[in-house]
């Protein structure tokens, strides 16, 4: 468990699920009031926790922990953090809270899609109702010392997908709405599973351009300067694997032949796949339940243009 301080008053927690660093970030942002962005999955929560001992946070410190969405990896862990501090509340999409309140049905489909990587992450804890800001655009949150956080609904990845926008250092925390960002390699990679909407998801990445941030808090992984440079590049790259899906569905081939054509066409893909490759969950996730999130676009939306 890694902390650093990536900006005056703004900590990264790698909380090292499974022990793999460099994947899922924990944000925690220090003003007169301590707010947390994305918690990871429950199974490293005690690695969150440790965290902000580490910072010297007391517990009841904490009034505000933010998930960009419900997915284990991204507020998994939220109902088993929130044992542990006294005085906060969840902000979540408000379309995510009934699944916060009662994760059963998140679990089991989670169980489904993910398979073992969801024993991985660990089954999620209910958070108490009255602990649950449901939120969606323009809810505001002001922590105290200048920093604030303003909320933007960012669909598409997920139904109920929120991003936050932090002004003081013009920075945005996309949660999964612009992709994964492989920092140590440099290189963003899809992060669109099924049922993904392309459609809004460009939407959502024209809003978070609209701000002209500067810095991106990526929750996979780390900060990332020339933000909007990257959600560019994120467009681009999501276009090119929706129209190689869209070609190869046209002309009847194989989802293997459709991923190989991505490949061989994204230099992004061919710079990272050794290191998708060799990545317990990224194998998994990126050239699989990414590439059927655009082939079941492409076949929903056929006449969507790209
Ligand atoms: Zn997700």
């Amino acid at each position: 468990m890694s902390i650093t301080e990536i900006e005056n008053d703004i900590y990264l927690i790698d909380v090292e699920t499974a022990g793999i660093k460099n994947f899922i970030a924990s944000y925690v942002l220090k003003g007169k009031q301590t707010a947390i962005i994305e918690t990871g999955p429950t199974s490293s929560v005690h690695n969150v926790l440790f965290g902000l001992k580490e910072l010297d946070i007391k517990p009841k410190e904490v009034v505000y922990v933010a998930i960009s969405h419900i997915h284990l990896d991204h507020g998994g862990g939220v109902g088993k953090l929130l044992k542990f501090l006294p005085n906060a509340k969840v902000i979540v999409h408000y379309r995510g809270a009934p699944h916060l309140a009662n994760p059963e049905k998140l679990w089991q489909q989670s169980c489904e899609v993910l398979g073992g990587i969801a024993k991985l992450y660990g089954k999620p804890d209910p958070v108490p109702e009255e602990r649950i800001i449901a939120a969606t655009e323009g809810f505001a949150f002001d922590l105290g010392d200048d920093l604030k956080l303003q909320v933007l609904e960012t669909l598409g990845h997920a139904s109920h997908h929120l991003s936050f926008y932090e002004p003081l250092k013009n920075g945005i925390f996309p949660g999964d709405a612009a992709g994964v960002y492989l920092n140590e390699i440099g290189v963003i990679v899809p992060t669109t599973p099924s049922p993904y909407r392309l459609d809004i998801a460009l939407s959502s990445l024209d809003k978070l351009i609209d701000l002209k941030p500067s810095i991106i808090y990526y929750s996979h992984f780390g900060k990332a300067c020339d933000a909007v440079e990257k959600l560019r590049i994120y467009i681009h790259q999501i276009k090119l694997w929706a129209k190689m899906a869209k070609q190869g569905i046209k002309s009847g081939e194989s989802t293997e032949t459709i991923r190989r054509k991505i490949i061989e066409n994204d230099k992004a893909m061919q710079k990272s796949l050794q290191y998708v490759q060799k990545h317990l969950i990224l194998r998994e996730t990126t050239l699989n339940e990414s590439l059927k999130g655009f082939i079941d676009f492409v076949e929903r939306f056929p006449d969507f243009s790209l």
